[in-house]
């Protein structure tokens, strides 16, 4: 009965081997050989090449807060995401810097500064600004009450009926157009599923206040990229911040590089530490072995 530890990172693997040095459980590396026969347990960042050669695999943890890149493991095995406050806390920040840098122009001045450029633009204040957050979850809800507390308006939208304190949530189609419609930042924090996939394109930019800003740093498919790119340069879409793109690395030839108005981020708004990685599959695997309900367990029929 092992857990395979399909990471390369050195920080990953010594925190697993310090984490799992006297635990019931043993760990092995995907760089030395092993019996797939042995495997009970995976934690991986991308799925496997082959899930049927682990005829006895019975829990899949994933490295990171998204799981969509596991929609093909097979439906008898548990998946369990990754929620690592150090992690929720980076993305906060991220997309706190985003929404201070769009408030204040900076994608407009950069792209002021290769043109040599000096035009001022208005100025807006925090209070005058309407963030609307798409997907109000473990990272959405803290980044609301983080905006919140810097003064921003804050609204969000979830597949459920959401309440949190000072906070406007809808929920529904209906519900994010009447968020489109008023927001001066939209920030994509949502999973990628079925329903989600493609969310971001021509008429969902055409709904938004003309000339709001985006924040993206859910997943690259959530957005169709040339829709974007024709509305940022129509300045129908003001200003955007974008950390996850279609394909990764973003290619040298993709138009995106050259979106007008748009400062690009190489997928680094969040990153889970190694301790706090390896602290959670062993608490949870403890959970396991007593029998206990699992955490952070993902719904497979909703993909997140
Ligand atoms: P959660 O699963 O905790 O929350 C997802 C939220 O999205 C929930 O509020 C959910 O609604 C909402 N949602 C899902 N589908 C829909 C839909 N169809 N319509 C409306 N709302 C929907 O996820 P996390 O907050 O942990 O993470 C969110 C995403 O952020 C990850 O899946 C990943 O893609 C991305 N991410 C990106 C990182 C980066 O470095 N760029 C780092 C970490 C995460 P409900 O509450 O009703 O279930």
């Amino acid at each position: 009965m092992a857990l395979l530890l399909n990471v390369t990172d050195p920080d990953r693997i010594s925190a697993f081997e310090a984490m799992f040095r006297d635990f019931p459980i043993r760990l092995v590396r995907s760089d030395e050989s092993y019996d797939p026969d042995d495997i009970r347990y995976v934690f991986t960042w991308q799925p496997l090449e082959d899930w049927s050669a682990f005829f006895d695999l019975e829990i899949v943890f994933s490295v990171s807060a998204g799981v969509d890149q596991f929609v093909d493991l097979p439906d008898h095995i548990t998946l369990i995401k990754m929620v690592d406050p150090n992690n929720t806390q980076r993305v906060v920040d991220y997309v706190l810097a985003a929404c201070l840098a769009i408030t204040r122009g900076f994608p407009v001045y950069s792209e002021q500064q290769r043109h040599k450029l000096w035009e001022p633009q208005p100025i807006a204040s925090f209070a005058q600004t309407h963030v609307a957050i798409l997907g109000l979850g473990e990272i959405g809800t803290r980044t609301a009450s983080a905006l919140k507390s810097l003064g921003f308006r804050v609204s969000g939208w979830s597949r459920r009926e959401r309440d949190l304190e000072g906070i406007t949530c809808v929920s529904g189609e209906d519900g994010v157009l009447s968020l489109l419609g008023s927001a001066d930042i939209v920030v994509c924090l949502l999973p990628l599923t079925s329903e989600t996939r493609g969310l971001m394109s021509a008429s969902f930019f055409a709904q938004m206040k003309h000339g709001a800003g985006l924040v993206h740093a859910g997943r690259g498919a959530q957005c169709v990229f040339d829709d974007l790119g024709a509305a940022l340069k129509s300045g129908q879409v003001g200003a955007a911040v974008l950390d996850v793109f279609d394909t990764e690395p973003l290619p040298e030839a993709s138009a995106v590089w050259d979106f007008p108005n748009c400062l690009i981020t190489p997928h680094v708004a969040g990153r889970t530490d190694a301790e706090t990685a390896a602290r959670n599959v062993a608490e949870n695997l403890t959970r396991h072995l007593e029998g206990k309900d699992l955490l952070w367990q993902v719904d497979r029929k909703k993909g997140y």
